[in-house]
């Protein structure tokens, strides 16, 4: 069954939390679809105040017994919240893979200046239609890459601090032991799509396959690690510093990561802090990038935003200081060096 035969068998008793474009044809394909817009301008207005508002026009909307998100992330933060509080069960149809969102069972609540990740919502089914992920421009299902390319700088990040912290990274202690092999586990992820890069170009049922399959590894590893260090570190810190602190908020959550991406590895870089055996470099990152088509809006944000990211890359040690990351370990005077001999060699 496609995805417009599924939605022609919905009745008022299925919920549909959807974004604008896809309940335009949602609605050509079964006009009494019962739907709930999210229109929000930005993912970063998920608050809690503002899913509690999605949840009372949810509950207005009348009785429902199961909820289908089809959007992107924004859509399957506000769907899993609503489907947590009202403990109806919950199917995912991402309309983009721009995010892990749709995969990860957390929700993720902007609360002020960071985010918290709360609750746990398991997805009855998650639905893929290549027909309808092929209606959002490629670049937008390409992003969804970040939350694994993030693998790369934040594997590299618990490395630092395990290294820093400990002394050594042969030791046995257990707990040591599974996360090491966990996140070992988790950088094969990104060195097998960085050979797929030439599958990635366009959406066919092979792309949408490698990134599916790379989610559900990625979402899986950090379940059992028991949070998102293996795909969470600076670089997703920098990009919540570009929206928190430099005002970035209409932007798409993996434009930001991979900027992130970008300078963090410039930093573990420039501090020698990587792994000797870590294959994907800031070069190979960037000829990725190119590869796949996305370098370009990357480099153009970077031009018309340059004063901000410039800014924040300086701010980054401080606003990431309430989280756990290998920045601590640098001294406030070598961290303005390095940025300032960073921002001097290498122009994104
Ligand atoms: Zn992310």
């Amino acid at each position: 069954m496609n995805w417009k035969e599924l939605i022609s068998t919905f009745d008022s008793s299925t919920l549909i939390i959807t974004s604008l474009s896809p309940a335009h044809l949602i609605k050509c394909e079964n006009p009494k679809a019962k739907l709930q817009i999210v229109d929000f301008a930005g993912p970063k207005i998920l608050s809690l105040e503002n899913l509690n508002r999605q949840l009372k026009i949810a509950k207005a909307n009348g009785d429902f017994n199961e909820i289908f998100a089809i959007g992107g992330g924004t859509v399957s933060e506000v769907a899993k919240f609503i489907s947590h509080e009202t403990l109806t069960e919950l199917n995912q149809m991402p309309s983009v893979l721009s995010t892990d969102s749709p995969f990860c069972t957390s929700i993720a609540i902007r609360n002020f200046d960071h985010i918290d990740y709360r609750f746990l919502v398991e997805p009855k089914r998650i639905c893929f239609d290549e027909d309808l992920l092929r209606l959002a421009p490629m670049y937008l299902n390409q992003l969804g890459l970040c939350d694994i390319l993030s693998i790369i700088t934040a594997s590299n990040d618990w490395y630092i601090r395990e290294l820093k912290r400990r002394g050594t990274l042969k030791c046995y202690d257990t707990d040591f032991v599974k996360k090491k092999k966990l996140i070992e586990l988790a950088r094969i992820i990104p060195e097998e799509i960085r050979l797929e890069m030439s599958s990635l170009r366009e959406i066919t049922p092979k792309s949408i396959s490698i990134m599916i399959n790379a989610f559900l590894r990625e979402v899986y590893i950090c379940d059992v690690f028991g949070n998102a260090s293996p795909e969470e570190g600076a670089e997703h810190y920098f990009a919540y510093t570009l929206e928190f602190i430099g005002g970035i908020r209409e932007v798409p959550h993996g434009i930001l990561v991979l900027i992130g991406i970008y300078y963090i590895l410039r930093i573990q870089e420039f501090m020698e802090y990587v792994d000797p055996e870590r294959m994907i470099d800031s070069d190979s990152f960037i000829f990725f990038l190119r590869m796949i088509g996305l370098l370009g809006r990357l480099q153009i944000f970077v031009r018309e935003n340059r004063e901000i990211v410039e800014n924040c890359l300086y701010e980054l040690k401080n606003y990431a200081k309430r989280y756990d990351t290998f920045l601590n370990f640098i001294k406030e005077d070598s961290y303005k060096a390095i940025i300032k001999q960073i921002l001097k060699d290498s122009e994104l």
